[in-house]
């Protein structure tokens, strides 16, 4: 019952009306118990609900699809859905996997280049509760389910604020980086906290990745800039009003 409950409100009418207008790709964090001390409670969902949300899009014939495919083209009638996860936590690792394969969907990581095997530093140093990060052999095995790999930057910077000459480092070295690992290409990057402007976009396009995830809030109709893709935070109702709660708490006092 809990779980049906979980996942009616997921996909709620007016998601489904969006999700009908283009591809929506929706953007995770961590999967499991939420750490203590967390500053942001809502990066986290817990494991039995993203089971449910999974089981949700299948029930409504969603097909799990890479951001390639994605941005293709709607070359078949199917329903498209992209599953991101932003910095590589290995609690998805843990536990996200069984529920992926067992929903037979498919997904990306962006990960942190320099932090691979560590922990989420550039949280930790603003007195957030430190997460480990998937290292070489999980993602390894992570690759082997199927599932892709993209970039969030070598270090999680506030891309804006660098000079471009290093935001160019961060976005360029961390593909290589990345590729150089794991001996396969990095197609895909993902903004460090959805930060970005047009000449953050042209770096990431000139650096040779196919598309670029904001956290800007949309669905991706056919045509959509590619190195500006919109994401959703499939959260429900309730999370949504808590979440504008804690922000304003937040912003009030950090
Ligand atoms: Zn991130």
């Amino acid at each position: 019952m809990a779980f049906r409950f979980l996942a009616m409100v997921f996909l709620s009418a007016a998601q489904r009306r969006l999700f009908a207008t283009g591809v929506p790709i929706l953007t995770y964090h961590s999967v499991g118990p939420r750490a203590a001390g967390a500053r942001d409670p809502f990066l986290y969902v817990p494991t039995a609900q993203f089971d449910a949300q999974l089981a949700r899009l299948r029930s409504e014939s969603f097909q799990t699809v890479s951001l390639s495919e994605a941005v293709a083209g709607p070359e078949d009638s199917a329903r498209k859905v992209v599953i991101t996860f932003d910095d590589g936590c290995a609690n998805v690792f843990q536990n996200a996997l069984p529920a992926l394969a067992k929903h037979q969907a498919k997904a990306i990581q962006f990960l942190i280049a320099k932090l691979i095997g560590g922990k989420n530093d550039w949280m930790i140093k603003h007195g957030d509760a430190p997460e480990t990060l998937m290292d070489v052999t999980q993602i390894k095995e992570w690759l082997a389910a199927g599932h892709e790999i993209g970039s969030h930057t070598s270090t999680h910077p506030n891309l804006p604020k660098l000079s471009l000459a290093a935001a160019r480092e961060e976005i360029a070295g961390s593909k290589k980086i990345l590729e150089d690992f794991f001996g396969q290409p990095v197609r895909h990057f993902a903004y460090p906290g959805g930060k970005w402007n047009e000449a953050l976009r042209d770096i990431v396009a000139e650096a040779g990745y196919e598309t670029a995830c904001t956290t800007n809030f949309g669905v991706n109709p056919p045509g959509a800039p590619r190195h500006e893709l919109r994401r959703i935070v499939p959260l429900t109702r309730s999370e949504l009003i808590g979440k504008s709660f804690h922000r304003l708490r937040r912003k009030f006092r950090p």
